[in-house]
């Protein structure tokens, strides 16, 4: 029932870490004993992977799975706990209402377990309280999307990296977060010198040390350095004015909203030298080629969407979009933040990339589905979910793949959320983590390797992941068991699933329904796909054309200036960007991000001990200047503290961060190392137009921890 066929000697799969999306070779021994290397034919990269993707065979270890359900701390049967999950949400539904349970998700999950858990909460239950840990990653990206394009699209694809000739990276440490990518990204500057590279990031990352300037810029000033750029460009002449003309609206109030900010205001603002913020302008300015690629320094930030559109402006406002080289390049974190997108796993979105507050959207939806009660409007974003959880106002909630007690904000506040939530369930491949312990059903998951399904990668490419090993025990595939739940709330019909390839045929066809020419996503071809076809599937690009629209050249959306507003034009978005709040004497900013070689909390890249021997323990980066003031030592514990939390991580003193700031890794919990869960102290904080959490910006205290 899980599509699994252990069979394969060789399968062809997709790693399951970031959004690069990188094609794997797994091979299986006789022994079972699995072997990985990169997939050559893969277009995202070629053969190549990194540490954490050539470490995935030391991760296939069966210590720690979770093997079978547990209701209330006992081990159960499928049949008793899948019974009681779907008798406590018919409950609380019937007694509270739809919007008093939630689904809370994960970029992780496949595309396949995603449509099926949106479309029994939106279109059978009746709520759109489903979310996802997307939320984190990108949604202040697919908010200045819309905005800017009348869709969440993104335009270019990887080959653009190594065809542009000038390679912008703002908030991004690529070299370590998207490695394969970065790669791809070095090896075409050392065929073409010419090619230059700027990285504007507030640390002196690895990829910043690779980057021909560094604007080491000051947290949140992002916004006003692109601001800045639009004045320059435009008072230069530099602005494509037939382009902007025949396919954009807005330049002249986008214009008219970075006047003012004087070229010393703008060095203030960001903390940069102005010789350097001129080089950047100049630079831009005399390059054609340009893709600017941003991640989550643009994103977790509360001004992340105003940052993403006034990026967008810049490529807007000179044409730089749609063409070989040239483009706003979003990177995501997760390997399938992009097919969560796809099929309306934001609580804001219906599948489809279709609108939830478009009554015609939700018109298409409801009639494909003949869902009985769609949900009519949005529903809780991340951090708002887990408060109603903490209000009370969610009563029921069903997370799956991912851990949400050490990853979102205020994680104490959310650990006592669930403590105190009437009903958890928790769908897990590990028996435990910090959100598995506040279960009270849990069920078991089938991981990476056991179970089919697709992912898109950040340039929209759909590859397949394959089950090369069967699962464990008695782990099920996310989508089943959501059938399994959705068939005893009574909605047998509309989930009649038995495999994979039915819902991704499914999930194809929504995308081309109806279809009015005013969505970019569609897959509508590959409904065609037969279960062998689809096993066989390779990695393609949407829009796919037709049933054989593999393997052609990369696809760039918005050559043709034509885009997906009604007026069929670009949109240049007036921004105001945020004066430079000083921070209170003796606090420091905080900075939260990934390092090279571990994933998100741990409970994949922890159990290799290639991968743990890079960094075994937590740290906190802190200037020479503040270690000294604190009388800090290079190795002694610090403690990181405010209204929030407070966390002991040992210091390593660095210049590669400002004076003022410290940097502390997002993935050891208290379960690796003691009370070093950064989330602890990031505020729960959200930009207001996306709901996305600001991670990179915390007033916090620093203090040498000496213990009594
Ligand atoms: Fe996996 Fe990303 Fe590394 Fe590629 S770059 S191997 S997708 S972690």
């Amino acid at each position: 029932a899980d599509g699994s066929n252990p069979s394969r000697q060789c399968v062809k799969t997709t790693c399951p870490y970031c959004g690069v999306g990188c094609g794997v070779a797994a091979t299986v021994d006789e022994a079972g004993n699995a072997t990985i290397a990169g997939d050559p034919d893969h277009p995202a990269n070629f053969g190549r992977l990194c540490s954490k993707g050539a470490a995935l065979a030391e991760t296939l270890d069966l210590d720690g799975r979770l093997l079978r359900p547990w209701v209330d701390g006992r081990p159960a049967s499928w049949e008793t706990a899948l019974d009681l999950v779907a008798r406590r949400f018919a409950e609380t539904i019937a007694e509270h209402g739809p919007d008093s349970v939630a689904f809370y998700v994960s970029g992780q999950c496949l595309t396949e377990d995603y449509y099926v858990a949106n479309k029994l909460m939106k279109g059978f239950i009746g709520s759109a309280n489903i979310d996802t840990n997307s939320r984190l990653c990108m949604a202040s990206t697919v908010a200045g999307h819309r905005r800017a394009f009348g869709s969440d699209t993104v335009p270019g694809c990887y080959t653009d990296l190594e065809q542009a000739d000038l390679v912008v990276l703002v908030g991004s440490n690529l070299a370590w977060c998207h490695p394969v990518l970065f790669q791809r990204l070095v090896a075409a500057r050392a065929a073409r010198p010419a090619m230059r590279i700027v990285a504007i990031d507030p640390r002196r990352t690895v990829t910043a040390e690779e980057a021909d300037l560094h604007l080491a810029i000051r947290p949140n000033s992002d916004a006003a350095l692109f601001n800045g750029l639009l004045a320059h460009l435009a008072d230069t002449g530099a602005v494509d004015r037939a382009f902007l003309a025949a396919h954009t609206e807005g330049f002249d109030q986008a214009l008219a909203a970075t006047r003012g900010l004087a070229p010393a205001a703008l060095a203030d603002a960001t903390g940069l030298d102005p010789a350097a913020i001129a080089r950047f302008y100049a630079l831009f300015r005399e390059t054609r080629r340009v893709v600017t690629v941003f991640s989550q320094g643009v994103n977790q930030s509360t001004g992340g969407t105003d940052k993403v559109n006034a990026i967008l402006n810049c490529h807007l406002a000179t044409g730089r979009i749609g063409r070989p080289g040239t483009g706003p390049f979003s990177v995501t974190g997760q390997p399938n933040a992009m097919g969560g997108r796809e099929v309306g796993g934001l609580a804001n979105q219906l599948a489809a990339h279709m609108e939830i507050e478009n009554p015609a959207h939700r018109d298409v939806v409801r009639r494909f589905w003949n869902a009985p009660r769609l949900a009519e409007r949005p529903g809780l974003k991340a951090v708002e979910l887990f408060q109603a959880i903490e209000a009370g106002r969610v009563k029921a909630v069903w997370i799956m793949c991912t851990n949400p007690a050490d990853s979102l904000p205020e994680a104490d506040r959310v650990v006592a959320a669930l403590r105190a939530c009437p009903f958890v369930v928790v769908s897990e491949a590990m028996a435990d983590t910090d959100t598995t312990r506040l279960a009270d059903v849990l069920l078991p998951a089938a991981a990476w390797g056991e179970k089919d399904g697709t992912v898109t990668n950040s340039e929209r490419r759909i590859s397949r992941q394959r089950a090369f090993r069967r699962a464990p025990g008695e782990a099920r595939p996310d989508w089943w068991a959501l059938t399994r739940v959705a068939c005893r709330l009574g909605f047998a019909d509309a989930f009649p699933y038995r495999n994979a390839a039915e819902i991704f045929r499914e999930h194809a066809a929504l995308s081309e329904f109806d279809n009015d020419g005013s969505r970019d996503f569609d897959i509508g071809p590959l409904v065609g796909l037969s279960d062998a076809a689809y096993d066989a599937m390779a990695p393609v690009q949407w829009p796919v054309r037709d049933l054989g629209d593999t393997g052609l050249p990369d696809r760039r959306l918005f050559g043709d200036g034509r885009f997906f507003t009604p007026s069929g034009k670009a949109r240049l978005i007036p921004i105001a960007a945020p004066q430079p709040v000083p921070m209170p004497e003796r606090m420091f900013v905080l900075n939260t991000g990934r390092v090279r070689d571990h994933w998100h909390t741990l409970t994949r890249t922890g159990l290799s001990p290639r991968l743990t021997a890079h960094l075994a323990e937590p740290f906190a980066e802190i200037h020479p200047d503040d270690a000294h003031r604190l009388g800090a030592s290079e190795a002694g514990l610090l403690r990181i503290k405010n209204s929030r939390g407070a966390i002991l991580v040992r210091a390593l003193v660095t210049d590669r961060v400002q004076p003022g700031s410290v940097f502390v890794p997002m993935h050891w919990t208290d379960r690796f190392a003691s009370a070093a869960r950064v989330d602890a102290v990031v505020p729960a904080d959200t930009d207001p137009i996306s709901g996305q959490p600001g991670s990179k910006a915390a007033a916090v205290r620093v203090e040498a921890y000496r213990p009594a």
